[in-house]
């Protein structure tokens, strides 16, 4: 099922043949500039608006609407026309708004301390159904602008390449938004890295790490066994170099697992030579993963460990904890299974 954002402009003006050619451009940018609805679209007529709406359905339905921290920070949960569900986190800084976005339907990699992982996967999204993500978000944005798209809500973004890549080109093409602004997190699937190092893509990258040893990522970050730290680093480095641009290593600190002084030393030994920059995430609770977080002393320890260490470290803000919207808590997913899909 096609909704309006996957469509091309020629498409869009095949669809609206007949009609003087300046109504592509008017509709484009109200699609794409307003944020509008087919069936809003105020300035073509109301028979037009009801073809466009019938050829161009929106495929989201809001299932859950919640906010917090005094309502800048705000999560949708939304049933797809099959039923599944997936969740979008819309934060409002001060200097910036920024939406949170999925890529599939839960998520295969399983990492043990992620909420989506634990629930398993179920399907991949299409372009459509991650855009309206970011148009609905920015709808209720307004009337500031969306300026931040981070690729970290449920699912792993590089096990569904074509959708990421697509909605990348997207954004950037249709909404601006430059390469600062569209982060791409992954969990680390080493030649996915190295295929989008090549796609000349606005993006920034981060590689959610967390363990930088083999033994113990492969407990907590399964892929691991499939692309272990050793393979991970050659991507990365090749990142840095087909595009210039730094990376960060992200690494929700769990108590008495990764942030001693242990973890510390391995974790500056792997990202030193690349220069990455280490984010760190005070570990969100989940359901299925009884060890808790490191106490806000020793984030700010490990942090300073780091920075001694020549590696340079900043403690990512927790926001939407109270309605599970914190990162790793997504997990709406009314039908998960989990099993295994093909990564490339
Ligand atoms: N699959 C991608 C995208 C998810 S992004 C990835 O793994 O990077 C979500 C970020 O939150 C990742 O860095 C993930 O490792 C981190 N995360 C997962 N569970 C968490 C938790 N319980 N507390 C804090 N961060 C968590």
């Amino acid at each position: 099922m096609a909704n309006a954002y996957e469509l091309t402009r020629d498409e869009l003006a095949e669809l609206l043949t007949g009609e003087p050619k300046y109504r592509v451009d008017q509709v484009w940018t109200a699609l794409w500039e307003q944020d509008r609805f087919p069936e809003e679209i105020t300035t073509i007529s109301k028979p037009l608006r009801a073809k466009l709406a019938e050829a161009l359905p929106t495929t989201l339905e809001v299932a859950n609407d919640v906010s917090t921290d005094e309502g800048t920070t705000r999560k949708w949960v939304y049933r797809l026309h099959d039923g599944a569900t997936i969740e979008t986190v819309l934060m409002n800084y001060e200097d910036r708004v920024t939406v949170c976005i999925s890529t599939q339907a839960g998520c295969a990699m399983a990492c043990s301390f992620c909420a989506t992982g634990q629930a398993g996967f179920n399907r991949q999204l299409s372009i459509g159904e991650v855009i309206e993500q970011v148009v609905r978000a920015g709808r209720e944005a307004a009337p500031r602008r969306v300026s931040n798209i981070v690729f970290m809500g449920m699912g792993e973004p590089l096990a569904n390449y074509d959708v990421t890549v697509g909605t990348i080109r997207a954004l950037h093409e249709q909404r601006g938004l430059s390469a600062r602004n569209l982060t791409v997190s992954t969990v680390g699937i080493a030649p996915a890295i190295e295929r989008l190092a090549k796609e000349g893509l606005p993006l920034t990258l981060a590689v959610s790490l967390h363990v930088a040893n083999d033994e113990e990522r492969d407990q907590l970050v399964p892929i691991n066994k499939r692309y272990n730290l050793e393979r991970l680093y050659q991507a990365c480095d090749t990142w840095i170099s087909e595009t210039g641009r730094r990376l960060s290593f992200e690494w929700a600190l769990i108590s008495g697992v990764n942030d001693t002084d242990k973890a510390m030393h391995e974790l500056a030994e792997y990202a030193r030579p690349l220069n990455a920059h280490v984010n760190l995430i005070p570990l969100n609770p989940t359901p299925g993963y009884l060890v808790v977080g490191s106490t806000a002393q020793r984030v700010r320890e490990f942090r300073d460990g780091l920075e001694e260490l020549g590696v340079n470290a900043t403690v990512r803000r927790t926001r939407g904890r109270t309605i599970d919207a914190a990162c790793g808590q997504l997990a709406n997913v009314t039908n998960g299974k989990r099993r295994s899909i093909p990564v490339r």
